[in-house]
């Protein structure tokens, strides 16, 4: 819960499926219950409920797995270890052994959460070799989890002892509990300059450098010297947080964010390996930070391309839960949807966190819609004593109905994405408050306008066939190799629009003479913009960089960035919707079917919308065969389309909230 490159050149000759994909029981529906936090974590914390005890047992009484199977929950998360020691926890760990029996007899499967800090009150004297596993700091010091809850000390996922703590813990979870999944907390480090430098970290710093960079010609070339001996992780500690730089120019700065990002996924890799040969059905998600809004990569070492490498499933925990604002802006998770389905992994989101205010300002249906439109067949947490408990709104039960009696549609999908919008790591990460702010102002317009998109990392520049056009919002720092791939893709017709001073610079952030796309720009799908503006100016340059969704507003030349990704398509885009900018659409097929899915928003859910017209270009070769539009608000609708050529055009009858018009072809 909150507290709340990528080896760009290595990444880019790794092939983007996992050798063995994710668990397939977890591709078929979820619809989740969590009460994840241990008992012994929870007295400890203190602002408990006075009830606390009674409530936690309660929760996983068998009258509660009745109640959440009669929802149609199927997937509960419950405690396994959060960090005070196997002997700590011992009740906590035997309630979610009778748990997972109950349970599994009701046909639901349990997740064991797994935190990443010691409690060391008590976990030191059950392991006292654990002192030598804490995350410190430049000068030694130990790193706690925030500074109210200075009584767990993080641990190091580089330190080979507590790696296999880790195992023990897999073991007892997999083996012994028959748990079906792990939950891992804390899949990230924490910000500069709070990043760990103990020795393994230290160590392992220098084989990466080492390894990247063996040759001294090609060493001296990127840092003036060869040889890594002395080297250290480059302190960030001069300056108080946040990191008071505009961009990350330093070499040393950039090869220790790529350091972290890629042992963190690597150790993630690990224990996901781990688990499956425990169980090869037994599934693994995690929770890093997963806010796109903010630089994540350089500031918790996240690399969404390398760590959902691994993992069936990923959690946000981001504050931009869905609502159309006062001041006319529309807040969404797509963002992290998106991302979480160009890796192949399915989101995991709270559909409701007791406790959480700003889950009071984003509408319920607004939130299940999303997930409903934009997920991989997960409706989310509905229910459990972390979501409040076993009782949800009668909207919340509507909408699972809707999700169970669908999931036949819902499930086995691929988006389908004209444009794709590049989030270069060395663009986004080292110069945020240019390169990011861009990219969310692009991503904006493309969600608000209706056309379909996808968001790719640098590892998908070799994997482009799939797309119209490849958006480039000021990507500034581009690889050779990665040029190269982008000019491919354009010879073999691919569209392309580029802004600002994309490919300005190499992935190092050395500056070329000019843009290595320059000579493309003015070719007939090639469309260059010199600037998006935005309506309120992005935040002053820092490292540690976000731009909150206050500033989520469409540029003022919106209409320019979707005339220009139009222009670089060729003609027709795959969709066209003719409602305001508060309806969003995402278009999906379900291969196996042959039916073209449409999910139709309206984030203004008090104000339906009548008779919206809609023209969708269908898949070559196939001829529709049947319309219609199922709603969890209300009965079906069917549809007059007429067909001109590979297009379908109609008008939706009725959205209120959610509308899924299903278009079946043979
Ligand atoms: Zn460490």
């Amino acid at each position: 819960m909150r507290p709340t490159l990528g080896l760009l050149l290595f990444s880019l000759l790794i092939p983007c499926a996992r050798p063995e994909g994710p668990v397939a029981w977890m591709r078929e529906g979820i619809v989740a219950a969590s009460d994840m936090e241990a008992l012994t974590f929870v007295l400890r914390r203190g602002g408990e409920s006075a009830d606390a005890v009674r409530e936690w047992h309660a929760e996983r009484s068998e009258e509660e797995v009745r109640r959440m199977k009669e929802l149609g929950v199927n997937l509960v998360i419950v405690n396994l270890h959060k960090g005070a020691g196997l002997k700590a926890e011992a009740e906590d760990i035997e309630a979610t052994r009778r748990f997972t029996e109950l349970a599994h007899r009701y046909g639901i499967k349990v997740a064991g959460y797994v935190g990443s800090s010691m409690m060391y009150e008590t976990f030191f004297r059950e392991e006292p070799a654990a002192r030598d596993w804490r995350q410190v700091d430049e000068f030694g010091r130990p790193i706690y989890y925030t500074a109210e809850q200075t009584f767990r000390y993080m641990a190091c996922r580089n330190n080979p002892g507590y790696l296999a703590f880790l195992r023990k813990v897999l073991r007892l979870g997999i083996q012994d509990l028959k748990l079906d999944v792990i939950h891992f907390d804390q899949m990230q480090w924490w910000p500069e300059p709070l990043s760990c430098r103990c020795r393994y970290c230290q160590e392992q710093f220098r084989e990466f450098l080492a390894q990247r960079y063996g040759d001294p010609a090609r060493a001296r070339r990127r840092f003036g010297f060869s040889g890594f001996e002395e080297v250290i992780p480059p302190p960030f500690g001069l300056t108080a947080p946040p990191v008071r730089l505009a961009e990350l120019r330093n070499p040393l700065m950039q090869e220790w964010t790529l350091f972290r990002a890629a042992s963190i996924a690597r150790r993630y890799g690990e224990l996901g390996d781990y688990i499956r040969s425990l169980n090869p059905a037994a599934a693994m998600i995690g929770n890093p930070t997963l806010s796109q809004e903010s630089n994540q990569g350089f500031v918790y070492g996240v690399d969404l391309q390398q760590l959902l490498e691994h993992g069936d499933g990923v959690w946000t925990e981001e504050p931009n839960l869905p609502q159309w604002t006062a001041d006319g802006r529309l807040v969404s998770q797509i963002r992290s949807y998106k991302a979480a389905r160009a890796m192949g992994q399915t989101l995991f989101v709270w559909q409701s966190l007791a406790g959480y205010e700003s889950y009071q300002k984003s509408p319920e249906v607004l939130r299940l819609a999303e997930a409903l439109a934009y997920n991989d067949a997960n409706l989310g947490v509905v229910a459990g004593g972390d979501a409040g408990g076993n009782n949800p709104s009668e909207e919340t039960r509507r909408y699972i109905r809707f999700f169970r009696s669908h999931i036949a549609d819902l499930r086995h999908t691929t988006p389908v994405a004209d444009a794709a919008v590049l989030r270069s790591f060395a663009s986004t990460q080292f110069n945020p408050s240019q390169s990011n702010f861009s990219t969310v102002l692009f991503e904006q317009t493309l969600i608000q306008s209706r056309v379909p998109w996808g968001i790719v990392f640098d590892r998908h520049l070799s994997d482009l066939a799939r797309y119209k056009v490849l958006v480039l919002a000021d990507q500034d720092a581009l690889s050779d190799d990665e040029v190269a791939e982008i000019r491919r893709f354009v010879a073999n017709g691919g569209g392309l629009v580029a802004t600002q001073n994309t490919a300005a610079m190499t992935e190092w952030r050395t500056r070329r003479e000019r843009s290595a796309l320059a000579d493309l720009y003015g070719q007939p799908r090639v469309v260059y913009l010199s600037s998006i503006e935005a309506a309120a100016p992005a935040p002053p340059p820092q490292m540690n960089y976000t731009i909150p969704n206050a500033l989520w507003k469409l540029p003022r030349n919106a209409a320019s960035l979707t005339e220009a990704v139009r222009r670089a398509a060729g003609g027709a885009l795959s969709l066209r919707v003719q409602a305001p900018e508060w309806v969003t659409a995402e278009l999906a097929d379900q291969p196996a079917t042959h039916t073209r899915l449409l999910h139709l928003i309206n984030f203004r859910y008090r104000e339906p919308l009548r008779d919206i017209p809609v023209e969708v270009r269908l898949a070559r070769g196939t001829r529709l065969r049947e319309a219609i539009v199922v709603t969890p608000d209300g009965p079906p609708q069917t549809l007059q389309p007429s067909t001109s050529g590979d297009t379908v055009s109609f008008r939706v009858p009725l959205l209120k909230v959610y509308d899924l018009v299903l278009l079946r072809t043979q």
